[in-house]
């Protein structure tokens, strides 16, 4: 298992949690490209992305003129808004309603299998996975559906699985602030199974251990025990 957390500049380089503020490209937390990001976004009409996808037709041999692909650009720009919706979403906004009424409770809490579909950043590949995440409250707990969005908003862009369990984890470790935050993540890379290597049934899993779960073997290890990772296997 990979673990990020010997790498700690990683997360607080590419993981803190921003806002898009559509009136400063300098707001509080955002990287530089992120910035860059939301920049390129702008300038680049719909227009312009569906003659991108025409040219890479006609790149590929195809003549994007014929009837089944006429109207295939304009299809494919649909998907990828949807794809990459995460750059138009704030991740920590969906932990920021927490419950605090929770009777005390300070044990771990653990969603497991949130199943996610990625695009790796280096082939525009599709990632598909599963994440499990874990935290130890320090007085306030967040509703199970938020973890699974936080996943979703970070995932809905192109990625690096390293970078994206580091994303997740810094997320929940900047916004909930709990005693401790695990993240495991185990996914397929289509751009290894389906070019390049060719190798079916390989999953990569990743981690980010913050806190308690960094520090505390057992703490840890009880995680990994909840979601039972050996057993489970690939997504
Ligand atoms: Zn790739």
């Amino acid at each position: 298992m990979r673990s990020n957390a010997a790498r700690p500049t990683t997360v607080d380089e590419h993981g803190r949690c921003y806002r898009i503020d559509p009136d400063s490209t300098h707001s509080e937390g955002q990287t530089l490209n992120q910035r860059t990001s939301v920049r390129t976004r702008r300038r680049v009409s719909r227009g312009d992305a569906e003659e991108a996808i025409r040219t890479l037709l006609r790149w590929a041999g195809e003549d994007p003129g014929r009837e089944g692909l006429r109207d295939t650009p304009k299809r494919v720009v649909g998907a990828y808004a949807d794809w990459f919706s995460g750059y138009s979403v704030d991740p920590g906004a969906y932990l920021r309603r927490t419950f605090e009424e929770v009777e005390g409770y300070d044990e771990m809490v653990v969603l497991r299998d949130i199943a996610f579909e990625s695009f790796c950043e280096h082939h525009m590949a599709p990632i598909i996975g599963r994440a499990h995440i874990g935290y130890l409250p320090t007085d306030r707990v967040v509703g199970i559906s938020k973890l699974a969005r936080v996943v979703d908003g970070f995932a809905r862009r192109f990625q690096v699985q390293e970078k994206l369990t580091a994303q997740i984890a810094a997320c929940i470790n900047d916004v909930l602030k709990p005693r401790g935050v695990g993240v495991v993540i185990d996914a397929v890379h289509q751009c290894m199974t389906t070019r390049g290597v060719h190798k079916r049934g390989v999953s990569m899993v990743t981690s980010s251990m913050l806190g308690t779960f960094r520090k505390d073997g057992s703490t840890r290890a009880e995680f990994l025990r909840f979601i039972d990772i050996e057993r489970k296997g690939t997504a």
